[in-house]
């Protein structure tokens, strides 16, 4: 942006002006006309081709999305401008969200904010900027946000690989204070260590939160908690259950999840490093049978190519799932594949129970918590789908 407050111009096809007038924040490299003068990570002014302004949006000349819309309306975002979409986002989760310890205060396009997540642990800020465009902005953003959250440091977790994509270095960078390697976080009276160095994301998976909270009422009898992490589903099962096997591939995670148990007086779980896929292939073949079973694998389909693979993943696991309940037992299954919808996943689910010979009643369909904000207009905001489902089989 010049001093002047001018925007380099960017025009756009009319397929990305409808989109646009749809509110959908992403435009395509396909349906831009002509960039002009703009630079990548540039704020630019988006036009039609009759020169109309449609808004303003970052501008990327490397990823497939070209324009992350910010506005649909002819401004030029300054400090107070961000500080504006931090207000909302925090007005849009309300008071009663602070009873989690850890929560997500931003959240992309969700909340206005392309390629920015801010998560919370306690009073340990965590950030991920993820397009250069952001990165321009991001110290309006944080300046708003420590003005308005008690903030005692801030880590910016700048690791994920997309971040190459928009020509980013990957780093992670303590920006303020002094992050501790972990933060523990109460969730509904279950407690576990966060570690935003190092842990996945920014340290745990905050977007899983409410629907691990509704497993504990599920549990009961034998658990098995697959692709676990660090038995944060396991511990909730585990208040009401006999006995949680937790499962998982990465043998870091189950230290985790020891530590986890050990920190929750929990003595019920056993811990087993293991491929998910061939774990449940070989308890199926023992003709093992759980009461309740929860699936939380990493998105098999990170890209569309990916999709028919990742549906062959999902049906595999919920296909031997299923054959693993007792008679009434649930199924807990969530896939983050943002490039599986809703609907295609609960299509899969229906034919890995038809293949399994066995019939489900959904008994909730749930998705990432409310934090996690989704934008009717952004359907790729909603990515994780989370289903419940009863074992019906031998029902009328
Ligand atoms: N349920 C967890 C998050 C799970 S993330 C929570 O709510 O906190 C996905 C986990 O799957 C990671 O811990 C990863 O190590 C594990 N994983 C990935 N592939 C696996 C495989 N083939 N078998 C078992 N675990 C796997």
């Amino acid at each position: 942006m010049s001093p002047s407050g001018r925007l380099p111009d960017v025009t756009v096809r009319l397929r990305a002006k409808r989109r646009i007038e749809a509110r959908h924040p992403w435009i395509f490299a396909d349906d831009v006309a002509a960039s002009n003068a703009a630079a990548h990570g540039d704020l630019v002014r988006v036009r039609d081709a009759a020169g109309t302004v449609l808004g303003v949006a970052f501008w990327s000349a490397r990823s497939k999305i070209a324009l992350r819309m910010v506005s649909l309306e002819d401004v030029v975002p300054d400090e107070a401008f961000w500080a504006a979409r931090v207000d909302e986002a925090l007005a849009r989760r309300g008071t009663e969200i602070a009873r989690w310890t850890a929560r997500r205060l931003v959240f992309g396009e969700g909340d206005g904010v392309p390629g920015l997540v801010a998560d919370i642990y306690g009073t340990h800020l965590v950030i991920q900027v993820l397009t250069a465009g952001t990165e321009r902005v991001v110290n309006h953003v944080l300046a708003a946000l420590r003005e308005r959250v008690a903030v005692d440091s801030v880590l910016a977790r700048n690791d994920p690989s997309v971040r190459t994509l928009e020509g980013l270095t990957r780093e992670v960078r303590q920006l303020s204070g002094t992050t501790p390697e972990a933060v523990v976080v109460d969730e509904g009276g279950v407690r576990y260590a966060a570690d935003p160095w190092r842990g996945q994301k920014t340290g745990a998976f905050l977007d899983q939160r409410e629907n691990r909270v509704a497993c504990r009422a599920y549990g009961r009898g034998r658990v098995l908690d697959a692709f676990s992490y660090h038995a944060s589903f396991a511990l909730h099962a585990a208040r009401n259950a006999a006995e949680v096997v937790v499962v998982d591939a990465s043998a870091e995670a189950l230290v985790r999840g020891r530590a986890n148990a050990e920190r929750n007086g929990a003595t019920n779980l056993t811990f087993v490093e293991a491929n998910a896929f061939e774990d449940l292939r070989a308890r199926e073949r023992r003709g093992e049978r759980f009461d309740l079973v929860m699936l939380d694998p990493p998105a098999f389909a990170k890209s569309r190519g990916d999709v028919p693979a990742a549906r062959r993943g999902y049906k595999e696991i919920n296909l031997r799932a299923l054959r693993l309940l007792a008679p009434g037992g649930v199924l807990v299954t969530s896939s983050c594949s943002y490039n599986l919808d809703e609907p295609s996943f609960e299509g899969l689910l229906r034919e890995s129970a038809a293949d399994a010979g066995r019939d489900a009643v959904v008994v909730e369909r749930r998705g990432q918590a409310s934090d996690h904000p989704v934008r009717l207009a952004f359907p790729e905001g909603r990515y994780l789908k989370c289903f419940v489902l009863r074992d019906a089989t031998g029902a009328p």
